[in-house]
């Protein structure tokens, strides 16, 4: 897939601007190259007329040659198709947490499961493994070898059935004083009713409180099938993608997300049972493309791009002239630097602060708001806010779907912020940040 993706983009350097023309042509071996790596036809093709849609409106960086920046676009999206990511496990406050693994047979469940209580146990927990996998002898042999290596109790009795183990599983963790419970399932080569159905009446009797699908990402297309398949016989929470070491294609992480919308939660990385990450696009991405040096070198000449424009806003600020339109601008570039939340939950000591719920702020809404009032004016009115009399903010308020006293609060606030404004001219842009978001 590399090999095709390079070639891809070779179009690009060859023609050297980023013309319609050129995206097309480039973007037809991408798509090859995508449907080649298993990925699903109708995620390769959303995939591409966003890429696509975001190619033709982009403004070309002077400092980047247009292939350049089409890899960049490439890369982001292929990390938007994989969505986000949230690696944590909500645990349940009383009782141990029910962790259940299922997936097809060879795809990792075992392993996974010896890696999740190896990274449980590292946290503080205290995990116990389940052998619910009664289809084949050297199943529970397998995980009671993994148990020892790591120290971790293993549930295992013979002559009961799953569902009867995962049960009396429960029961001995509470016992033991164990918080979490890691369920190793049965597998199939194939997807079979029996399979299913076992499963169902473990999801339905032992009631897990989290059921992830091991997933081999070396399956490709199959992986999406199994997925679906799994999807819709038990409520996956998740999905644990194995051996993205190997020279897995990348295209099941592609299109599991896309086809059943459950978030791939972790990855794993090797045999060894340290190989477990909290599932990563952009490593995804990266490796697909493989070339992250220039994505960073797209990313840095952005943030120079947007150096530059908070320095003449300083500049401006600085002169004491600062309008609507700066405010917006203004706006505009916190907005890039990620969500107002991210931002104060970034600064050092605000998360010690008692009663802060950070979940409260709705910064980001605001902002929204108010840039849609500013939106909703002329240049005219943005560059002298007192020209703005009764009926030109009624005019303003129903553009904006505000209240008109809306308007007059936001120039209100506008006002006693131009008030600020000398003060924070001299401040930094990231002092100017915090006073903004304080
Ligand atoms: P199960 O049948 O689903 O329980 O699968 P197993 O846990 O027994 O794993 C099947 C094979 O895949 C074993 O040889 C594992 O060592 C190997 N395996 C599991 N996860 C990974 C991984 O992330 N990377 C690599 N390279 N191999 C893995
Ligand atoms: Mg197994």
């Amino acid at each position: 897939l590399q090999k095709r993706l390079s070639g891809a983009f070779g179009r690009f350097r060859v023609r050297g601007v980023l013309t319609e023309q050129n995206i097309q042509d480039g973007l037809r071996e991408v798509r090859t190259a995508l449907l080649e790596a298993d990925v699903n036809l109708n995620v390769v093709q959303d995939f591409i007329a966003k890429v696509k849609q975001r190619a033709v409106g982009e403004q070309i960086i002077k400092s980047i040659r247009p292939d350049q920046q089409i890899v960049k676009i490439v890369h982001d999206e292929l990390v938007a198709l994989m969505g986000e990511t949230d690696a944590t496990i909500r645990f349940e406050k009383t009782g141990p947490t029910i962790l259940m693994l299922c997936g097809l047979q060879g795809s990792g469940k075992t392993t996974t499961c010896g890696k999740l209580a190896r990274m449980l146990a590292l946290q503080g927990r205290k995990p116990m493994l389940v052998a619910a996998d009664l289809q084949r002898p050297a199943a529970v042999e397998q995980l009671k070898t993994l148990g020892q290596q790591l120290a971790i109790p293993v549930h295992a009795e013979t002559g009961v059935g799953p569902v009867q183990v995962c049960q009396n599983g429960v029961a001995a963790a509470a016992k033991a004083g164990c918080d979490t419970v890691i369920l190793d399932t049965a597998g199939r080569l194939h997807i079979d009713d029996e399979l299913m159905e076992e499963l169902k009446t473990i999801e339905k009797k032992v009631k897990p409180h989290h059921v992830f699908f091991v997933c081999d990402a070396m399956t490709g297309q199959d992986a999406v099938a199994s997925a679906k398949a799994f999807n819709e016989a038990l409520e996956l929470d998740g999905v644990i993608l194995t051996k993205l070491d190997g020279d897995a294609r990348g295209g099941a992480a592609l299109s599991i997300r896309q086809v059943t919308g459950v978030p791939i939660k972790f990855m794993g990385i090797g045999e060894k049972l340290d190989k477990l990450s909290p599932f990563d696009p952009r490593r995804i991405a990266g490796s697909i493309l493989g070339m992250g040096d220039i994505v960073g070198l797209v990313e840095a000449a952005q943030s120079a791009i947007d150096a530059e424009e908070a320095r003449k806003q300083q500049e401006k600020l600085a002169k004491g002239k600062f309008d609507l339109n700066d405010f917006r601008n203004q706006i505009g570039l916190i907005k890039k630097m990620g969500s107002v939340k991210d931002l104060v939950g970034k600064i050092p000591g605000f998360n010690a602060i008692p009663g802060l719920d950070l979940d409260s702020v709705d910064a980001d809404g605001d902002m929204k708001r108010i840039q849609g009032i500013i939106d909703s004016m002329t240049p005219a009115e943005r560059a002298d806010p007192s020209l703005i009399d009764i009926s030109r903010r009624r005019r303003i308020a129903a553009g904006a779907g505000v209240e008109p006293a809306d308007v007059s609060g936001l120039v209100k606030q506008f006002d006693a912020m131009a008030a600020m404004v000398k003060q924070m001219a001299q401040m930094t842009f990231m002092d100017r940040i915090r006073t903004l978001t304080g």
